[in-house]
């Protein structure tokens, strides 16, 4: 792998107490490149701007799709990363469906190591700091014809992050947009799923909910996802999550949390929740807690939500499972608990 490193490091210039999530970059990021029908050994340099053609694909077309995972350091200054094989083989679902060329293992793991190994510096020691991973494969070839690129670029940049924490959030329940549809794209990590999201989260923010629960295109009424997050409904003490689909994203924080609940003797159920069913449940002071899972949040609380005319706020529960989950994900993630399902990947240091 052809490394050229930075000549002065950012890092004694970066003030990791006012990081605003996502806008610091690390030093260095990867870059892969996909041409003559192979992907080309990885690179990694500098972290800066590409030049990329005007008429490449992804600009065009939105050929493009993503990952997001993040790396923990324990007291031992191991660094470590949480379930990166289902990061890997969904980026390749989601590329596939995209027309684009799966990634090899190697340059997913290798690129990652060599990478995190270049910025370990950059990933702080101590609960809710972290390290937050973005790769990504772009279509790069410069031709606006409206068909798959011949080339791609598969990148990865580092982005340093402290404890996620996302206020306060009430959610709108989506009775006329829709973020997926059968047959679409809704499972895949792919860059437009996200642009279709803001138009209508705008709107909801403009009526003061910061987020919006969304329920499938045909009939508006089972509960899929909340913003970008996989959704968990509390009612009594069941926990209920819709299983994945067309229109439903395989999350990994979702998928732990279901093992978690099994471990611990909750009792958790994969099955259609519908408007209807959380209204009534609402209604009869049934349903104790709405939260979303994801990696950047981990586990993020929804207080409240609206729905037609309906609105309810969920009374406040001192044995909350959002609270319960987001200690048990977090301790594996630090090393701080044991590992059972052996979900912790560590960076093996290489200096
Ligand atoms: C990324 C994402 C999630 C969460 O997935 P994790 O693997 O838990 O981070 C959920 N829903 C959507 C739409 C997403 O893009």
């Amino acid at each position: 792998m052809k490394i050229t490193t930075v000549e002065s490091s950012k890092l004694s210039s970066t003030d990791f107490n006012t990081l605003n999530f996502g806008t610091v970059f690390t030093d260095h990021m990867l870059v892969c490149e996909y041409n003559d029908g192979k992907w080309q050994e990885p690179e990694i340099m500098p972290y800066g701007p590409l030049a990329i053609d005007p008429s490449a694909r992804v600009f065009h077309y939105g050929q493009a799709v993503f990952e997001g995972m993040k790396a923990f350091k324990d007291e031992n200054d191991k660094v470590w990363l949480f379930r990166p094989d289902e990061n890997f083989n969904r980026l390749n679902k989601s590329a596939s469906r995209l027309a684009m060329p799966e990634l090899p293992e190697t340059v997913f793991f290798e690129g990652l190591t060599t990478l995190l190994n270049l910025d370990k510096e950059w990933v702080k020691k101590g609960k809710g700091n972290s390290l937050y991973i973005r790769p990504f494969i772009i279509a790069s070839e410069p031709a606006i014809s409206a068909s798959p690129a011949a080339n791609y670029k598969f990148m990865i940049i580092l982005s340093p992050a402290k404890a996620y924490y996302s206020g306060e959030v009430r959610v709108l329940i989506a009775e006329k947009y829709s973020r997926a549809a059968n047959g679409g794209i809704g499972f895949a990590k792919a860059a437009g799923n996200y642009a279709a999201q803001f138009y209508p989260t705008n709107l909801a923010n403009q009526e003061g909910y910061q987020q919006i629960i969304w329920t499938d295109a045909d009939t508006h009424e089972f509960l899929e996802e909340a913003g970008t997050m996989n959704v968990f409904f509390r009612i009594n003490d069941t926990l209920i999550t819709a299983p994945t689909s067309d229109r439903i994203l395989d999350g990994i924080t979702r998928k732990s949390v279901i093992q978690l609940a099994k471990d611990n003797s909750i009792k958790i159920e994969v099955r259609s929740i519908t408007v209807t069913e959380l209204i009534e449940a609402a209604k009869k002071g049934h349903l104790k807690e709405i939260f979303g899972a994801g990696t950047a949040a981990v586990i993020s609380p929804i207080l409240g939500f609206k729905h037609s005319d309906f609105t309810y706020e969920i009374p406040k529960i001192s044995d909350a499972y959002a609270t319960f989950f987001k200690e048990k994900l977090n301790n594996i993630q630090y090393n701080l608990a044991e590992d059972k399902h052996q979900w912790r990947y560590e960076i093996v240091s290489t200096s």
